[in-house]
């Protein structure tokens, strides 16, 4: 695990790093080596897909860009 301290990291790229690796289904348990997530931006906010190719099952990542938390 990579876990070097950065000033200039935003927790957008911390959010980005997290998803480089590969998508796991939360359903069956299956991870998609290789796999990808899609990215949508719609209100101020970044989602992220992944559809399980094993059983189907939609795995969703929301960001909020607007800082609140
Ligand atoms: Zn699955």
């Amino acid at each position: 695990m990579a876990s070097r301290r950065r000033g200039g990291t935003t927790p957008l790229e911390l959010y980005r790093e997290r998803l480089r690796e590969s998508p796991r289904c939360g359903e069956c348990g299956y991870t998609d080596e290789g796999g990808e997530w899609q990215t949508a931006y719609r209100e101020r906010r970044l989602v992220y897909r992944h559809v399980c190719p094993r059983c189907g099952a939609i795995e969703r990542r929301v960001f909020r860009l607007n800082g609140e938390n």
